[in-house]
């Protein structure tokens, strides 16, 4: 822990999993350089401050609508949408009372998710500089600063005739990989992506939870194009493994653990798609059956809501597991971070958001990619085509297709080159948060870049 520096940091994250935690990271982070932390959250979603002893909190009341919390998961856009404009004038609010709170010490910036684009206004109205986290990665952050070209060339919005035709612009994407969302207007998707990208632009530099070597081009490419720092400095969960706890609504599973244990080293195939994406109970049955015709075993993070129409497991035959014999084990939430490090874990089978997708590269876990939105498509890309670390799923979900990827991953040679891929990229993240590792060396450069801001 280093010498306290008398600044108050004001961070704000969007209120989605995928994204508190990142930003809980970061605080972690910067705690332990010196700062002392204060999070605004709003009352939707919030993590419990008692978990957070070492950070003040203050809540917002975002007043949404009751159908506007709940379409986080119905219409994505419409809800990001809504949030940016209804926090604003209890965000301005807050943040003008702690600026005006003279018994705290002087705060240096306020670090904001790059998708409330809202918070460079506030922050600029209030002369207070603004750093952007951006939780995704750097890759799919160039396909969003692209929208612009991707309208103007015909790319975009995504026509079915042109899905396996190539961007050229932006290899070895094809328009399939390129992000979509379904939303009930696609101008609200372009308004939030262009809004993200310019108050980026307009910020005083932004914070990702990438590592210089993993996208050494991408990271290029946004200094050339942004013109603010970059601060590279992740990943973050492996800075503070044992420390960090679980901020959502969900309760990890304990019993993964000891079923873990009981298995073959590598064997088992992990599958989970994050706190978002939902499927169809046509889907989920052929997961169920892909994955009880692989022969592997598997642990299976059905979440309460997955399926479309379900609770939880109602639509899986009855006694489909007990006739598995034990190979298979399904919860409703995972410790994944400590399930990938487990070492009788093979595979991921993942909707590779930028956390699981990160989280898998530093335990050396290969991939099985089943992107659903957003950025997710253009991630399993890059796992499957430019890092060369996992197979992506590209047709329907099929049982056929599912039990031949796995084996394809398990216990083929094509299986045994990606592993070799993946501990080699494993060690490079290994790497970069050693000693002089390029993450370290960027959060030096982004505790300096804090401290100068004031000057
Ligand atoms: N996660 C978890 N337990 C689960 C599933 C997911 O702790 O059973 C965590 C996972 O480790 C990751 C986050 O939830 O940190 C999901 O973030 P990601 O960006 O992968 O996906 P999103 O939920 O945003 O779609």
């Amino acid at each position: 822990m280093e010498q306290r520096k008398g600044r108050r940091l004001v961070l704000f994250p969007l209120p989605l999993q995928g994204h508190i935690n990142p930003m809980l990271d970061l605080a972690n982070i910067l705690h332990s350089r010196g700062f002392s932390i204060t999070i605004i959250h709003t009352t939707f979603n919030s993590p419990e401050p008692s978990n957070y002893p070492r950070f003040a909190f203050r809540f917002i009341s975002e007043n949404l609508p009751e159908h506007h919390r709940t379409c986080c998961k119905t219409d994505l856009v419409a809800f990001l949408s809504m949030l940016n404009t209804k926090c604003g004038p209890p965000f301005r609010d807050c943040l003008a009372d702690l600026l005006s709170d003279a018994s705290e010490e002087p705060i240096a910036c306020l670090i904001s998710d790059a998708i409330l684009y809202f918070t460079q206004d506030v922050a600029s109205d209030l002369k207070l500089p603004r750093l952007v986290l951006r939780t995704g990665a750097a890759s799919s952050f160039c396909v969003f600063a692209a929208f612009p070209l991707l309208r103007e060339k015909g790319y975009l919005p995504i026509q079915d005739s042109r899905l396996e035709e190539p961007v050229v612009e932006l290899p070895p994407l094809r328009v399939k990989d390129l992000p979509s969302i379904h939303t009930s207007d696609p101008e609200d998707l372009y308004k939030v992506v262009n809004s993200m990208v310019s108050q980026s632009k307009a910020s005083s530099g932004m914070i990702w939870n990438t590592f210089q070597e993993l996208e050494p081009t991408a990271l290029e490419t946004l200094h050339q194009q942004l013109g603010v720092p970059l601060f590279p400095i992740g990943p973050f969960h492996k800075r503070f493994a044992a420390t960090s706890s679980p901020s959502g609504p969900l309760t990890h599973d304990e019993t993964c653990i000891p079923w873990l244990d009981k298995q073959v080293p590598q064997s088992v195939v992990y599958v989970g798609f994050g706190s978002l994406a939902t499927i169809s109970e046509t889907q989920f049955l052929e997961i169920a059956w892909g994955l009880a015709n692989s022969d592997q075993p598997f642990l299976w993070v059905v979440r309460p809501g997955l399926v479309h129409g379900s609770d939880w497991l109602e639509p899986l035959p009855t006694g489909f597991l007990e006739a598995l014999g034990g190979r298979g084990h399904i919860v409703k939430w995972a410790p994944q971070q400590q399930v990938l490090a487990h070492p009788s874990v093979g595979a991921f089978w993942t909707h590779n958001g930028w956390n699981s997708t990160l989280e898998s590269i530093c335990e050396g876990v290969p991939m099985i990619c089943m992107p659903c939105f957003t950025d997710q498509r253009v991630n399993a890309r890059f796992v499957s085509e430019v890092w060369g670390i996992g197979l992506q799923l590209e047709k329907d979900i099929e049982r056929g297709e599912i039990e031949r990827t796995i084996k394809r991953l398990m216990v083929e040679k094509e299986g045994e080159n990606i592993r070799e891929r993946m501990l080699r990229l494993k060690e490079k993240s290994d790497l970069c948060l050693s000693r002089d590792g390029s993450s370290r060396q960027s959060s030096d450069n982004l505790v300096r870049h804090i401290l100068s801001l004031e000057s």
